[in-house]
């Protein structure tokens, strides 16, 4: 590991230490907290997963806010996070001197309470290869494919709100998680409407490079003359951005994204950055100017969080800090409705104000940001804003993104309810007795294969442009 000047600064290498639920005593920031309070997160943290590192605690939080300041809210246990019946529950057990099954027992119990698993990710988004139920693999919209790798599933840091939580305690038993990339290549060799892998976790640029490789490469390598970007989601940019200047193979991942990009495809890294502090650290900057050097494309996203961001001031200071370094604002997400959603949620007229008050202030580079956005379970819905058709006051939504095609795009309105936070809260308008979409969500919810296969009809001629910068590559190698 190299010093590295970056403008007039020397960017020093740090080595990556995980903290957890066991140092949370010895972090020596938190000593200004009183025991209580530190007793406190122990106990939400046996339920809820903790994580930080050192670059978090002494770059990103401003101690002297704490406990109001947003990357401590982010990343640090808080005692709102479990409800009032649960947190005293578990005090019960941690008072009682219970052994470490008993406290594992109790947190299970509120953790299944917790709606484990939003959006019918598990029933609904696994699909068939051949006769077996695929492994790390879901394909919820037709285009795009998510992958797990399994060494993938941890990140540099946890966040609070995380709708990931299950796999960080051990409740889904990386059921999510593959360690092949052979099983990949094969689904989407049968999916030519598959243009887009996503690969996530966790958070996939924990792996070492040369792990990265062994799921990369064979992409590369396969006749896959329909898939047109790779995408990497992660958080490392903002918790660990060490991994694309200093780390010992940040070189390699480096190099790993050119032969991405000249190969002819995308290199999308899917950056989730919650708040401007998280880019205002030289060695932030100049990760994204180092992924951008390989032709790589940062795209940034980030679901709205009250304690954390639940402001438009600091989401418009973060998409113009992001198109200013060259990233592209992707999504602003609504809070998904799991674990402790409760202390974050906002509602959604709420959301869709801080999305137009932060639009408002941008110049229009900074401006591609949509949202504010619910992943639900038939797609993306984004939340157009409150306006009166035939005299109702109703909200205006729309598909972003959807199990099936052509629900993209429609609009469709809902009672205006200033306290829903998801779309279930919501009643349809007009009288109606449900959305549009609803008869054809439950065809999907009792054969969600069958709508994988429709997607398969959909054939691709192959793109003259991408043919050409592959054989531009192939030349050059
Ligand atoms: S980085 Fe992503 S996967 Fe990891 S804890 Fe945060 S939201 Fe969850």
């Amino acid at each position: 590991m190299n010093d590295v000047l970056f403008g007039d600064r020397t960017l020093v290498p740090r080595r990556f230490k995980a903290l957890e639920r066991k140092d949370l005593s010895s972090i020596p920031q938190l000593a200004r907290l009183g025991e209580g309070e530190i007793r406190a997160m122990e106990i939400v943290a046996s339920v809820l997963p903790f994580r930080v590192n050192e670059y978090v605690t002494s770059e990103l939080i401003d101690w002297a806010r704490v406990p109001d300041d947003p990357m401590f809210q982010l990343t640090f246990p808080q005692r709102g996070m479990l409800r009032d019946d649960d947190f005293a529950m578990m005090e019960r057990v941690f008072a009682s001197g219970a052994p470490s099954e008993a406290i594992r027992a109790a947190a299970r119990a509120i953790q299944h309470r917790l709606n484990p698993h939003p959006a019918g990710q598990m029933e609904l988004n696994t699909p068939m290869l051949g006769d077996a139920r695929t492994r790390g693999i879901q394909h919820k919209y037709r285009e795009t494919v998510l992958f797990f790798p399994a060494q993938g599933q941890t990140c540099h840091a946890y966040c609070t709100y995380c709708f990931r939580w299950p796999q960080f305690v051990g409740l889904d038993d990386m059921k999510f998680a593959s360690r092949e990339a052979d099983e990949l290549v094969r689904y989407l060799a049968d999916h030519e409407e598959v243009t887009d892998v996503l690969i996530t976790g966790g958070d996939p640029l924990l792996m070492k490079t040369s792990i990265l490789r062994r799921y990369v490469e064979p992409l590369l390598a396969a006749d896959l003359p329909h898939l047109a970007s790779i995408r990497i989601g992660t958080k490392a940019p903002a918790y660990w951005p060490y991994r694309f200047v200093t780390d010992p193979d940040a070189d390699d991942l480096l190099r790993l994204f050119e032969e991405v990009t000249r190969s002819g495809r995308t290199l999308a890294l899917m950056a989730h950055y919650s708040h401007p502090r998280e880019l205002e650290t030289a060695i932030a900057q100049r990760a994204v100017q180092r992924v951008r050097s390989t032709g790589a494309v940062v795209r940034c996203q980030a679901p709205i969080l009250r304690h954390v961001n639940d402001d438009a001031i600091a989401w418009a200071e973060m998409w113009r800090l992001q198109a200013q370094l060259g990233a592209v604002p992707y999504y602003a997400f609504v809070e998904r409705d799991t674990g402790a959603s409760h202390w974050f949620e906002v509602p959604l007229v709420d959301a869709w104000r801080i999305v137009r008050d932060a639009l408002a202030r941008v110049s229009g580079l900074a401006r591609t940001a949509r949202g504010p956005s619910m992943s639900a379970t038939p797609g993306k819905v984004t939340v157009d804003g409150p306006t009166h058709v035939r005299g109702e006051r109703v909200l205006a939504l729309r598909f972003l993104q959807a199990r099936e095609p052509d629900w993209v795009g429609r609009p469709f309105f809902a009672r205006y309810d200033e306290r829903a936070t998801w779309l279930d809260q919501l009643e349809p308008a007009f009288g109606e007795a449900e959305f549009f979409f609803e008869p054809e969500m439950r065809r999907i919810r009792q054969d969600p294969d069958a709508t994988r296969s429709a997607f398969r009809t959909l054939r691709r001629r192959r793109l003259p442009v991408i043919a050409a910068a592959r054989a531009e590559s192939t030349e050059g190698s």
